[in-house]
């Protein structure tokens, strides 16, 4: 394959790709010459800003009015394969490049050299005054660890002023020093004794190693229920994959990036991989960037974004949990982590694993078409065996008003209570109660600034919206009658069911799992690895524990709502609660011996489809009818969709425009794409913008993406302020 040129000679004509609107402008190469992919900084007017060399110059502009790039940045050019990945990504997703190239260069400070960035780290005792604010700082680097932060950072971190960061280095307890160079990583070492393979296993570890030495692309969907070992059968790829040479990345949904991986990893292979996560600092963060230009770290784990860390020799991704729906980012670039992560290794020559318990349809089809090999682990590793599944119907149990645990539940956290072992409680929604409202008129408090209720958060005793993040205080009086403390919580959050179980299990030890009330990832790491340690009794959560942590001692797994989510509109409604209930269930009892897991879930349904789908154990054919389903309706992975979404704070001006849009749909239907809508969006303001939705239906091989452009291309000129969005493959529709 023959791309641009490599470099660049002094005074050559060059295309720099900058992280301006502007995009891509002509420069000329410095003295001493230019690499492609080189980060550098570029004059635009009267500005600096940063760019990277793309290519040879292509513009038109006035030669004698060219100017040269005023410097290169200090770290490691960006490969030709990650300038392909951004700009196929770019087409894809419809991405602008300046965009894609932000994405790529996230690593703060990459512009400044070592010499001038300084950092903070710990230096002497504690000071002899202690205050709350300056605990607080030295809270943050107890949890963070002591590679040093950059000043405001950890000023920011701990909630204070940057005035008591200082105070602490002038009381000798912190020092601040220049940062030392970069570091590389330690190496892993891939042929410390991996733990020996069940048959399943070790035929599947055969499988992808010999896939791996290929040093070609391919993707295997890794398919085995919760704690039949895939975890083992990918930390083999891994080892393969450092033999040869090259890189391996792990991406983890965020908030299963635990401790407990961490340890996994460093006992397979001696030391611990490099983390990208939003838990890390900035200092870690350029490290990583730079090491990872180097291949001077060998496996890094980390959240959707590390997909962009410029990785010098990719051998393999890894996406566990591959159906877990935060590998979708909706804001800003609209991406698929997953799907991009394929292309990424297509590109660079790589393997995929997608690994999951409960596959997406998508990655079920393709499976089933053969673009994608499927490994099969059919059982819990050694003696575990599946949880037990049961419903309990609600109708028949008597419940008591205000009350959520069911009788026969109660039983059953009473009994494994009195022989030490743990209970989860699941219930996928945070904060106290649902919906706040009026016991004499009745209304409900909504969010002044979207079409949603407010929830009540009792720990911060406020009211908060969970689409804006915007707060009130509970109102005393109804602010639609005026009357005076009526005001009631409707309905189950996971604080509630908190009280409830502190009401009746006043003995027991409990603990809530909710996104909401940890202030950091490390802070939830913790509680995580305390839980896992036995330090409870009662486990109460969101979905974040339905997510890969280890518990040896619960057994018991008890469902609040199973109802809940059953009834979506979207065609993923029925895939999404059986992923979830599955997941969940699968936390019980994944250590074996005497105790066998018991999922219950509560239910008022207990014959639909979905819940006797996961009560009857029959995956197999709950995907096949999903995708037979998808088939018929020509829905993805066999039809295409992509969303447009549009936002403005004038109602009727937005819907005008996204009115005008569709009548002029024609590069839309020469390529026999539907438009459907535009509609008012299901949350119909968000942040005091009204949205409205479009979706373009298209058969699987239509060049949507090109029919878009044109169509966009064609607009009448936007209102000002007017936001649209386009997401390919959309995977929410609110
Ligand atoms: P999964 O990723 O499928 O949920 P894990 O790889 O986490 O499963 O395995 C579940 C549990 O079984 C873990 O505690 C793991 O350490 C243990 N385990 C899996 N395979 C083996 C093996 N070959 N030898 C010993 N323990 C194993
Ligand atoms: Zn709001």
């Amino acid at each position: 394959m023959s791309g641009p040129p490599l470099f660049y000679p002094h005074g050559a004509r060059i295309a720099v790709l900058t992280q301006e609107v502007v995009g891509i402008l002509d420069y000329l190469a410095p003295e001493g010459g230019v690499r492609l992919g080189q980060l550098v900084v570029v004059p635009l007017g009267p500005r600096r800003v940063m760019g990277a060399v793309w290519g040879p110059g292509t513009g038109d502009f006035d030669p004698a009015r060219l100017r040269p790039v005023a410097r290169l940045v200090d770290a490691p050019p960006l490969a030709p394969e990650m300038i392909e990945f951004l700009t196929r990504m770019g087409e894809y997703t419809l991405t602008p490049l300046p965009l894609m190239l932000r994405m790529a260069t996230r690593a703060p400070d990459l512009d400044q050299p070592p010499s001038a960035r300084r950092v903070i780290h710990l230096a002497g005792a504690a000071p002899e005054r202690m205050t709350d604010a300056r605990a607080a700082v030295l809270q943050v680097i107890a949890e963070y660890g002591g590679a040093g932060f950059a000043p405001a950072e950890l000023a920011q971190l701990a909630g204070v002023s940057p005035g008591v960061v200082q105070g602490l280095v002038k009381a000798g307890t912190l020092a601040e020093t220049l940062a030392p160079r970069d570091l590389p990583y330690p190496r892993l070492d891939p042929d410390l004794p991996g733990k020996p393979l069940a048959p399943d296993q070790a035929e599947a570890a055969l499988r992808l190693r010999a896939a791996i030495a290929s040093r070609a692309y391919g993707t295997t969907l890794l398919r085995g229920v919760t704690g039949s070992g895939k975890t083992e059968v990918y930390l083999e790829a891994v080892a393969e994959c450092l033999r040869q040479g090259r890189q391996a990345l792990v991406l983890l949904p965020e908030i299963a990036l635990s401790a407990e991986f961490l340890n996994r990893v460093e006992a397979r292979f001696g030391d611990r991989p490099g983390e990208w996560h939003s838990g890390i600092t900035r200092g870690e963060r350029r490290r990583l960037w730079t090491m990872a230009a180097q291949n001077h770290v060998g496996m890094v784990v980390g959240a959707r974004s590390a997909l962009f860390l410029p990785f010098a020799d990719l051998g393999l991704i890894v996406v566990d949990e591959e159906h877990d729906s935060s590998y979708k980012q909706e804001d800003t670039v609209y991406y698929s982590a997953r799907d991009m992560a394929v292309l990424r290794a297509s590109i660079a020559g790589a393997q995929v694993v997608l690994a999951s318990a409960t596959p997406s349809v998508e990655s079920w089809v393709n499976a089933g078409l053969g673009k994608y090999a499927r490994l099969d682990l059919r059982a819990r590793y050694g003696s575990a065996e599946l949880p037990e599944m049961g419903t309990i119907d609600l109708r028949q149990q008597e419940m008591e008003k205000g009350r959520w645990i069911s009788p026969r539940l109660a039983a059953e956290i009473r009994a494994r209570k009195d022989k030490g072992e743990q209970s989860l409680l699941f219930l996928n929604r945070r904060g106290y109660a649902p919906i706040t409202a009026c016991r004499a008129c009745g209304q409900q408090i909504g969010c002044d600034h979207c079409d949603a209720r407010m929830v009540e958060h009792r720990f911060q005793n406020r009211l908060v919206c969970h689409q804006c993040g915007a707060t009130k205080p509970i109102p005393v009086a109804c602010p639609s009658c005026g009357v005076e403390g009526k005001m009631t919580a409707i309905g189950p959050g996971v604080e509630r069911l908190a009280e409830e179980v502190a009401e009746r299990f006043p003995n027991a030890r409990a603990s809530v799992l909710s996104s909401d009330l940890f202030h950091s990832a490390r802070a939830l790491k913790q509680a995580i690895s305390d839980i896992g340690a036995g330090e409870t009794d009662i486990i109460i959560g969101t979905q974040l524990v339905a997510k890969g942590h280890n518990f040896p001692r619960l057994t018991l797994v008890g469902v609040i709502d199973a109802d809940l989510g059953l009834q979506g509109a979207d065609m993923r409604a029925a895939e999404r609660s059986f992923q979830l209930m599955r997941q969940v269930a699968g936390r019980a009892g994944r250590e074996g011996g005497e105790a066998r897991g018991l999922a219950l879930l509560q239910t008022y349904q207990p014959d639909h489809p979905v819940i006797r789908a996961i009560l009857s154990g029959q995956d197999e054919e709950f995907w096949d009818a999903e995708a037979a389903g998808r088939q018929a309706a020509g829905m993805p992975p066999f039809g295409r969709l992509a969303g447009i979404i549009l936002s403005h704070p004038d109602q009727p001006v937005v819907e005008d425009y996204a009115h005008a849009l569709a009548r002029r749909a024609a590069p839309l239907q020469a390529i026999g794409a539907e438009l459907w809508g535009p509609a008012p969006a299901p949350i119909a303001r968000v942040r005091g913008r009204y949205r409205v939705r479009m979706l373009i239906h298209a058969a699987r091989q239509a060049p949507v993406q090109a029919a878009i452009s044109q169509w966009l291309a064609l607009a009448p000129k936007a209102p000002t302020n007017l936001r649209l969005a386009v997401d390919i493959d959309p995977q929410s529709f609110l």
